[in-house]
């Protein structure tokens, strides 16, 4: 095998059989192949992409290049969530104790913030002493004691796709659907799930802004997980303005604890639920949607969602009295400044990507993998698309570290809300249920 015979060949338009993605990514997790070489075939198919056959064999590499869980001695059925990103998305903190509570094994491996988006690894590590970093057989253990971990895609983990994931990060070839669909399922396929619950967040603020491109990477990951074993669904959710109020890693934290206490913002509660009413229904938990909803909303309201997240800290090494006293533990940003409207109107856009490019500017979040996070920084999003403001009401919270921080992302906060006169159109919260059956589009689902 020649490697510059299989890049010109894709690049060329051609496609790549099974075995032949299955040795390149052999002797590139091997160090064989050169990051160049391999940055050159991945531009390649970010312009002629990849027929469904060549994801298969891609994914099936990058899944073997590495070790799998194995979990069927639990006796139960195992199902994770996988959110396609997003600025203020901390749905995965208030989900995976939701779901384990109503007795689903959920091995939840989660990522870090990148670009504009957040990532749950550093919402997690907001919290005191709390462990991402567990070898996969501590894993194991917490998952037959308490059903339910939180973890970090570890070295063992599917490498292959570490490393070409750092190397699109680099080339800006993060962007390609095959890629990113092979991705994500050579990581979810190697936790022995028997079932998946994507969350494909699409707008502004998503990775993919345009519908169909979503849609398109919802129908790969399916394609991808059913033909594993893995029954796999996805709802397409709006990234088009930030989720909830809460952006930066302790403060979503401390929101996640008030969603888990049956309070909080309503958004963040309906995506949610309408997850977790999937992932039940995909357990097999519960036969319809309405009772896998009722079941779910009845988690968080009799305390046990809440109960179950103070667990899995406890267990990962944070502290006691977390949910009890969020504010004792959290770290708290010394400066705070409040950005105001400067006339009436009607919001019409929150812009997601200028929050989360603030969040960087504060130290919240990284532009390199290797950048170090501010726990404690981020904003307050005080409005949503629709809102009707007067002069001086509030929009933005900024938590800083110092007044230069505060000042440098007050001037990137000061376009990303867009003030109109009249009603912007009403966006669905989740608008498309994906199944390996279609796509079905949802009576448009809103947050209040
Ligand atoms: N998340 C991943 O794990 N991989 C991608 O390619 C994009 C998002």
């Amino acid at each position: 095998m020649r490697v510059t015979d299989l890049i010109e060949r894709k690049r060329d338009g051609g496609g790549l059989s099974r075995e032949e993605w299955a040795g390149l990514m052999r002797v590139y997790a091997a160090g064989d192949v050169p990051d160049y070489q391999m940055a050159a075939m991945a531009m390649a198919v970010y312009f002629r992409g990849m027929e469904d056959g060549e994801i298969e064999g891609l994914t099936a590499a990058m899944l073997e290049s590495g070790e799998r869980l194995s979990l069927g001695h639990l006796g139960r059925p195992r199902v994770d969530k996988h959110s396609t990103g997003g600025v203020g998305d901390k749905v995965s903190l208030v989900l995976a104790p939701l779901v384990a509570s109503c007795g689903v094994v959920v091995p939840m491996m989660s990522g870090r913030a990148l670009g504009h988006t957040g990532g749950t690894l550093d919402k997690l590590e907001a919290i005191p002493g709390f462990r991402t970093d567990l070898p996969l057989d501590r894993a194991v253990a917490q998952l037959e004691q308490l059903g339910v971990v939180l973890i970090g895609q570890t070295d063992e983990i599917a490498p292959a796709d570490r490393r070409l994931y750092a190397l699109r990060g680099a080339t800006a070839t993060v962007p390609a659907i095959p890629l990113i669909a092979a991705s994500i399922m050579s990581k979810k396929l190697a936790e022995d799930l028997t079932g998946l619950v994507l969350d494909v967040t699409t707008g502004a603020g998503a990775f993919l802004t345009r519908l169909e491109d979503s849609l398109a990477l919802a129908r790969a990951m399916i394609a991808l997980g059913e033909r594993r074993g893995c029954r796999t669904i996805a709802l397409l959710t709006d990234m088009d303005a930030p989720l909830g109020v809460a952006c930066g890693n302790a403060l979503e934290v401390a929101e996640s604890i008030a969603l888990l206490r049956g309070e909080g913002p309503a958004d963040v509660r309906e995506v949610t639920l309408a997850l977790a009413t999937e992932m039940l229904l995909v357990a097999g938990v519960s036969t319809d949607a309405t009772a896998a909803r009722a079941r779910a909303a009845q988690a968080l309201e009799s305390g046990a969602a809440l109960e179950m997240f103070g667990r899995i800290v406890v267990a990962q090494g944070g502290p006691a009295g977390l949910v009890e006293d969020p504010a004792a533990h959290l770290a708290s940003a010394p400066v705070r400044r409040v950005i105001a409207a400067d006339r009436d109107g009607i919001v019409q856009r929150v812009a997601p990507r200028l929050v989360g490019s603030a969040i960087i500017t504060l130290g919240g979040g990284r532009s390199r993998t290797t950048d170090v996070v501010d726990a404690a920084v981020g904003v307050l999003v005080h409005v949503r698309p629709g809102a009707h403001v007067a002069a001086g009401d509030p929009l933005f919270t900024i938590h800083a570290r110092n007044e230069a921080g505060a000042g440098a992302a007050a001037a990137e906060l000061a376009p990303a809300v867009t003030l109109g006169e009249a009603s912007p159109p009403v966006r669905p919260l989740i608008s498309h249920r994906v199944t390996a059956g279609g796509v079905e589009e949802l009576p448009g689902t809103v947050a209040d």
